[in-house]
């Protein structure tokens, strides 16, 4: 699977290849029992139930480094952030900001484009209670590495969504640019920025789970500063 992530040419590529991955034998048995099971609400629908790969622009001045995909949104329909309450507040958001085309992202055919951006995930499956493990966060890196370094010559800024994301930016900033974190590592938190000179600036942004934003602990307006914040550093209009 290292090899094969380092051999994908392109973007295209390299989603079909993330598609067909089976290295992580608790997550390949989560993702398909969901997919099996489904819930209620969606029992008369067909599941994805395979990882999901990036979405967006091959020519990406902004990254958004998500968690995993969710178990009925993105494991259901094959798409990132697509089908369920945490989508609904990030593409509304990068609709506002003139990332999207379109506020909402119910399915993988219903007209959504990115501008400058690319979305993904540190862990390609849904995991069981929404967390992978620290080796399945590091037997998934490959991809999200390859995934970095075929739009590296347009990425200017990550933004990073939660801890988990942040912490997995580390060990790709090495792999990637070459570059070695400080230690001990920049602390995530909402607003935090790190400023790399050879590697893309990193913005921290509290996750757009139903716990963070049915709480109010991230709001639109948060999400609004966030984004205008990753356009100004990533040079987008
Ligand atoms: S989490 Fe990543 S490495 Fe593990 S099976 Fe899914 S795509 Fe493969």
């Amino acid at each position: 699977m290292v090899a094969r992530a380092a051999r994908a040419t392109d973007l295209a590529d390299l989603d079909g290849a993330v598609s067909d991955c089976f290295a992580c034998p608790r997550l390949v048995a989560w993702r398909e029992e969901v997919a099996r099971t489904r819930r209620a609400a969606f029992r008369d629908q067909h599941y994805w139930g395979r990882p999901v790969p990036g979405l967006g622009a091959a020519d990406a001045r902004i990254a958004i480094l998500g968690l995993a995909p969710a178990a009925h949104g993105g494991n259901r329909t094959g798409r990132i952030f697509t089908g369920d309450r945490s989508g609904d507040v990030l593409f509304a958001a990068l609709h506002r900001a003139g990332l999207a085309n379109q506020p909402t992202s119910v399915a993988a055919d219903d007209g959504l484009t990115l501008r400058d951006t690319r979305i993904f995930a540190a862990v390609r499956c849904a995991p069981p209670d929404n967390k992978p493990t620290p080796p399945e966060r590091d037997t998934c890196a490959p991809w999200l590495h390859r995934e970095l370094t075929l739009i590296r010559p347009t990425l200017r800024v990550v933004v990073a969504l939660g801890a988990f994301a942040w912490a997995a930016w580390w060990p790709a900033l090495r792999a990637v640019y070459g570059v070695r974190p400080t230690s001990p590592r920049p602390a995530f938190g909402h607003g935090a920025h790190w400023s790399g000179t050879a590697a893309p600036d990193l913005l921290g942004c509290y996750h757009v789970s139903q716990q963070n934003t049915f709480t109010g602990r991230l709001t639109p307006e948060m999400l609004d500063d966030v984004f205008t914040r990753a356009k100004l550093l990533a040079g987008a209009d």
